[in-house]
């Protein structure tokens, strides 16, 4: 393979990126401070917020969905708070270390791999002290599962005081999400997931009681990260704090164009339907499902293997057929692999990734009757 050769990247993120993105990445690059730019960069800003229904301050900058958890923690929590992580795997377990570095004392409550944390488990706890913070991952990328975030919501309305942080990197733009009605005080994702850029842009969506509690903690030791240094930037695009990603901010402008054009509610039904869909056809070739039914994410899917297939093999194979997809976290690690499906992947794309699986099982001695997970998907896709 050379560095050029196409492969259909069906990871769970970097998604597969469009043209007409790709395009805006490759743009000749202006000034932060050309008047084109400074509106561009305006119009983003305004168009996510009113897309996750944000009461106060979206922040698109340059850098990972990691940095956009630090942000979360940095503006709303000091040293010594109480903070809720709740866990539904790998990512979630990520704020842990973030948190405790941060001198936070942290209290975890965790699923097991495949399930979640309940809205009752979450209610009981957060009665037991006054937390500052709670977490919870909206999809967590090593188990697929999604959180019930609106009932979860409900719950955390009952506690004035706790900030509630969702980690949306792998459901925005796909899962439905709405700040107001949710009662969510802060959203992030990243670019490389369900919006379909490329990565190396952030999102954080900080509401009014964010920015607020943010006030309330006089200097942070965070620099970058720190609401109140971006705020001016945010509100007048011409000023400078550090470096816009200026050709990203073309490409999530670009890429919020092809989602309303699609309509945001659509979009979401969209990649539900794709998923069940998925599901179907990966069930008609062995694979079973580590998320159980009911939190199954729309954005991938983490699929076990069935008996006899090895890992390696399955995956160089899949490579071979063009097609990428990501080994599994944890003790899931040679027993399932995840595939990515979101964005603006396509119906085409899911019948590659399929047919890539099909061969692919094939060339690891699964007898498999070629075509199945591919019509299967179709019929359900037809439905
Ligand atoms: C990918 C991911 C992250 C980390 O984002 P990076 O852009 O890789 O830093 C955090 N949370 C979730 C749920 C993710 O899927």
């Amino acid at each position: 393979m050379n560095k050029d050769s196409n492969v259909l990247v069906m990871i769970p993120g970097p998604t597969p990126v469009v043209d007409s993105i790709r395009a805006e990445m490759a743009r000749p690059i202006q000034a932060f401070g050309d008047p084109r730019f400074v509106a561009d960069y305006r119009k983003l800003i305004d168009d996510l917020g009113a897309m996750m229904h944000c009461n106060g301050q979206c922040f698109p900058l340059a850098g990972t969905g990691t940095l956009a958890m630090e942000m979360a923690i940095a503006n709303n929590t000091k040293k010594g708070d109480n903070v809720l992580l709740v866990s539904n795997g790998f990512f979630g377990d990520r704020f842990i270390d973030i948190c405790t570095r941060k001198g936070l004392n942290v209290d975890v409550i965790s699923a097991e791999w495949g399930d979640f944390v309940t809205p009752e488990q979450i209610d009981a706890k957060l009665a037991e002290k006054d937390y500052a913070l709670m977490t919870v991952t909206h999809v967590d990328t090593s188990t697929a599962v999604v959180a019930p975030i609106e009932a979860i919501g409900k719950v955390a309305a009952k506690y004035p005081n706790t900030i509630y942080v969702v980690d949306g990197v792998a459901a925005e733009a796909a899962e439905y999400t709405n700040m107001e009605t949710m009662n969510i005080d802060v959203l992030f994702t990243a670019s490389q997931k369900a919006f379909g850029v490329c990565s190396g842009m952030f999102i954080v969506w900080a509401s009014k009681k964010s920015l607020e509690r943010r006030k309330s903690l006089g200097t942070i030791p965070e620099y970058y990260v720190d609401y109140e240094k971006w705020m001016p930037v945010m509100e007048d695009t011409s000023k400078y704090f550090a470096t816009p990603a200026v050709n990203l901010v073309w490409a999530m402008n670009e890429s919020v164009r092809i989602i309303n054009q699609e309509g945001f509610e659509a979009r979401c039904a969209r990649h539900t339907k794709n998923a069940k869909a998925m599901a179907k056809a990966f069930e008609a070739l062995g694979f079973k499902y580590l998320a159980k039914e009911g939190c199954r994410a729309n954005t991938l899917s983490v699929l076990i293997y069935p008996e006899g297939v090895n890992d390696a093999q399955f995956r160089k194979e899949m490579l071979e057929n063009g097609v990428v997809v990501a080994g599994s976290l944890a003790s899931y690690a040679g027993k399932s692999f995840r595939m990515g499906h979101m964005g603006n992947a396509t119906e085409n794309d899911m019948i590659t990734a399929l047919s890539a699986v099909e061969r692919s099982l094939m060339a690891c001695g699964v007898k498999v009757e070629l075509g199945k997970g591919v019509g299967t998907y179709l019929a359900e896709m037809a439905k």
